[in-house]
């Protein structure tokens, strides 16, 4: 996305309001984006600082995400606040996050893809839920639990209590190996005990 920024160079405090609509696709090589519903709308103000250029504004993306807890389809909307400061002499401020942007002036056009693109796919977040009670799928046999209940044992178990739960099987376990190497007379296998 390029913006001609002719009117900003040399004014320091002078501004530029951006409207934009770009091309979502990008969005869909992020695993979670099953698809970019329409196009990026893009509004962003560019204040030439003096220093450099501030971006502020948002960007914001209708999009078909994927849930991670029952792999359906969802619709949301994708926003991403945007605060960057792009310095003219390229340098990046270590101690500043907000100036991590290389300042990619051609003439007098400000090619903002990457920082269009990256503020958005930043905000998809990492864990993708279609509503925030959505129970899943059923660990065991797939079941698509907010539609139907299955009869696989729950797999729920105290956070405080795992521990136990584990300890409980290990030893399981381990008692079934040793029944099993009193009673056998067959070669000893070398199986992995974790
Ligand atoms: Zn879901
Ligand atoms: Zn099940």
């Amino acid at each position: 996305m390029r913006v001609k920024i002719g009117s900003l160079l040399e004014r320091k405090g002078e501004f530029l309001l951006v409207e934009r609509e770009i091309a979502g696709d990008f969005a869909e090589t992020y695993p979670e984006v099953l698809k970019a519903q329409g196009p990026v709308n893009v509004n962003l103000t560019i204040v030439n600082t003096g220093e450099g250029f501030l971006v502020t504004g948002d960007i914001k993306l209708q999009a078909e995400l994927r849930c991670s807890r029952c792999l359906k389809p969802y619709a949301a909307e994708l926003v991403a606040e945007v605060d960057e400061t792009l310095r003219i002499d390229g340098s990046v401020d270590e101690e500043d996050e907000d100036s991590d942007w290389n300042l990619v002036l051609d003439g007098d056009e400000l090619d903002l893809t990457d920082l269009v693109q990256e503020s958005l796919l930043v905000n998809i977040p990492m864990k993708t839920v279609c509503r925030e009670d959505c129970p899943g799928i059923c660990p065991t046999c797939g079941a698509d639990l907010a539609s139907e209940a299955c009869e696989c044992p729950s797999t729920d178990v105290d956070i405080r209590l795992a521990p136990l739960a584990q300890l409980l099987e290990t030893s399981q376990s381990e008692s079934q190996e040793r029944r099993k190497d009193n009673g056998s007379t067959k070669e000893k296998t070398f199986e992995s005990k974790d």
